[in-house]
């Protein structure tokens, strides 16, 4: 039976750590991979500009609205092949943003007028441009629903996975040698002993190499995997997985129906 365990969570980083136990690497990597290209979000796709005084040229403008994260409610929103209007574009898979700005200085994310309150931008501070005076923007933009398959400002975030390690302390050989390379808190160092500092060791990247330098260190893997779940702001990290879950059924019964 799976499991899933959460190990840490950080809010402000949109970041979730978590156990994936009773699973193989297939599966767990289908999962990643539904959640960077399959899970869709908004972005924007189509610019109207109006006037663009800045000093970015108009396809740097796009491609810079284009990777702004946009807020994006699941239930709201469709992709347009699968929309009731067919790919023509409605209120359910097409978002209309503006912005037009006439005054000195960066143009912000923030000031963006969506006409869905629920989806704008999520990053207010993002900058977009920068004007002079007597310079202004006004431009309208289309956001649709795509996923990063399609190109990866829809991806909703950012996702990888490891086995759980444990390392093991046994005879140090060398102490301050080991003290030294030590440059990720994976050890506590006390006199002459040496622990293990659990809250670091699932983000190290120097297991390997401090078994390499110190016979006294051990490294060893379980069955489990270490699932670590970096949301964009488009979507909160629960909606990104639960979306991947239910993809994944969609998919199996779609080929359910082939046989
Ligand atoms: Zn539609």
């Amino acid at each position: 039976m799976i499991k899933l365990e959460k190990i840490k969570e950080e809010r402000k980083k949109n970041k979730l750590i978590f156990f994936f136990k009773g699973s193989d690497e297939v599966f767990v990597n289908t999962i990643r991979r539904l959640i960077i290209e399959e899970v869709p979000t908004l972005a924007v796709e189509d610019i109207e500009i109006k006037d663009n005084g800045s000093a970015l040229y108009d396809e740097m403008l796009g491609l810079r609205l284009g990777l702004c994260p946009i807020k994006t409610d699941l239930k709201s929103y469709n992709l347009k092949e699968k929309c009731k209007c067919s790919g023509e574009g409605c209120a359910q898979c097409e978002l209309k943003i503006n912005l037009k700005v006439a005054k000195k200085g960066y143009v912000k994310a923030e000031e963006a007028q969506s006409t869905d309150p629920k989806c704008n931008f999520v990053q207010p501070e993002m900058p977009i441009t920068k004007l002079l005076a007597k310079q202004k923007v006004d431009l309208q933009m289309t956001a649709i629903m795509g996923n990063g398959r399609m190109h990866a400002k829809w991806s909703p975030g950012w996702t990888y996975f490891k086995k759980e390690p444990v390392l093991k302390v046994g005879k140090v050989n060398d102490i301050e040698k080991l003290k030294e390379a030590c440059t990720d808190n994976v050890f506590d160092f006390k006199g002459s002993s040496v622990k293990v500092n659990q809250d670091q060791l699932y983000e190290s990247n120097l297991l390997e190499y401090y078994t390499e330098i110190d016979s006294g260190i051990t490294l060893d893997y379980t069955d489990n995997f270490i699932f670590v779940l970096e949301s964009w702001g488009q979507l909160s990290y629960k909606e990104m997985l639960s979306q991947s879950a239910e993809i994944l059924i969609s998919k199996a019964e779609e080929l359910e129906k082939l046989i």
